[in-house]
């Protein structure tokens, strides 16, 4: 693989691809793959780790070449002008009055154009587009990944056409339709959605954004990776924890710690914590199992609620080369985690990023995180997203008259 700057590598079969022979999955795997059960073939993006080390690079040069030797583009010209990414690092220091006793770092990716993680995926997938001249980019979407793909082709100038559930929260809709996109409500499930995408694709040829299918969305989500280990001052923090739904935000996050542990930029891998909702774990119950058992899915936590998680191999793969833990948390836990998160850090998460949230409360219940550890919780989007599901946890007081008597008593009585 001399001059070319990457090839693919399929999770399956471990086959190698030039970029010309492939464009999404792995043509071998996915003779074999069916509706019911995780695709196989989904195609990992593999540098050219020797050249680089061998022309001495380091972090820095990465940094300010705004890593596009690790980028399946030719020019940062291509990414959208937008800010995507380069999120913030907050230290939480104490929660509900109580000291901290390990280091809390939350990563909030609520800060992106958005409003969630998905804009790191869909800015590379755009900019890959754009170079390969493709006007119109397609997208199955239960919200996110669709409103981020709408946003981010609205920069670039691009066609975006969004395939939902009919189920897909309201927020997340109206995001997609102000953005300008093409909006295609499917009666169906997303999966229902997904396949006609892909058809689509096949049939218009239009570009398709779909995570665990295109294998760019990967390449996007690593690089919050390289963020969090330049803003832990050039260190592996000893563990993140991650919302898991269909298991590509994981699996982007181990990427690109990968990417610079196989430049030896990095000498070991951080602990990184799969967080699933219990009502819709259908990755993390799975692992480690001769048979993959679907039990329907049911959380509140409607961006990671999943019952074929698209991305399982890849996960699991992952999870297991490189000592990955996993938590399941209850929608109780997962409504109480936002309550307490926002009330102790003006950060306001969508559930699904509450999850995480809710997943490092309960690890550190039954495991004890130790001392002084650095710890980070990944807040992959807006609470603004999702205002239904906090409705029930909330009491929206009734209007007073506008006289300061009225309001005293109110006061008083508080
Ligand atoms: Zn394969």
């Amino acid at each position: 693989m001399t001059n070319q700057k990457f090839k693919y590598q399929c999770t399956n079969c471990d086959k190698y691809y030039n970029e010309s022979q492939v464009t999404y999955l792995c043509p071998e795997c996915n003779k074999l793959n069916t509706p019911e059960l995780p695709p196989k073939g989904v195609l990992k993006v593999v540098y050219n780790y020797d050249n680089l080390i061998n022309k001495g690079i380091t972090f820095k040069y990465l940094k300010q070449s705004n890593f596009i030797d690790l980028l399946p583009i030719n020019s940062i010209e291509s990414l959208p002008n937008l800010q995507v990414g380069d999120t913030p690092l907050y230290k939480i220091n104490k929660v509900n009055n109580s000291n901290l006793e390990f280091n809390l770092y939350l990563k909030d990716d609520s800060q992106n154009p958005t409003y969630s993680f998905k804009d790191r995926a869909s800015a590379v997938v755009s900019a890959y587009a754009k170079e390969k001249g493709y006007d119109t980019i397609v997208a199955a979407s239960t919200g996110n990944a669709g409103s981020s793909l709408a946003g981010i082709c609205a920069a670039q100038g691009q066609k975006a056409i969004i395939l939902v559930p009919k189920l897909a929260p309201i927020a997340k809709l109206t995001q997609i339709l102000m953005y300008g996109a093409t909006i295609i409500p499917v009666d169906g499930t997303y999966d229902d959605a997904f396949d006609l995408s892909i058809k689509a694709t096949e049939e218009f040829g239009w570009y398709n954004r779909n995570t665990a299918f295109n294998p760019f969305t990967i390449e996007g989500k690593k690089t919050v990776s390289f963020e969090i280990y330049e803003q832990m001052n050039f260190n592996v923090p000893d563990r993140i924890f991650v919302p898991v739904g269909d298991g590509v935000i994981i699996s982007g996050v181990y990427k690109g710690f990968e990417d610079l542990l196989n430049l030896k930029i990095i000498n070991h891998m951080p602990i990184i914590v799969a967080v699933q909702a219990e009502k819709s774990n259908n990755l993390v119950r799975n692992i480690g199992n001769d048979e993959f058992v679907i039990e329907e899915s049911t959380t509140i936590a409607d961006s990671i609620s999943v019952d074929i998680p698209r991305n399982y191999y890849m996960a699991q793969k992952y999870i297991s080369d490189y000592n990955g833990e996993h938590i399941s948390v209850s929608d109780e836990a997962i409504l109480e985690a936002s309550s307490v998160l926002s009330k102790n850090t003006g950060l306001f998460a969508e559930p699904a990023a509450a999850a995480a949230f809710a997943g490092i409360i309960a690890y550190n219940n039954s495991n004890k995180i130790p001392v002084n550890s650095n710890n980070i919780v990944l807040l992959t989007g807006s609470g603004l997203k999702d205002l239904q599901t906090v409705s029930g946890i909330i009491k929206m007081p009734e209007a007073i008259k506008p006289n300061i008597s009225e309001l005293k008593i109110l006061i008083n009585n508080k």
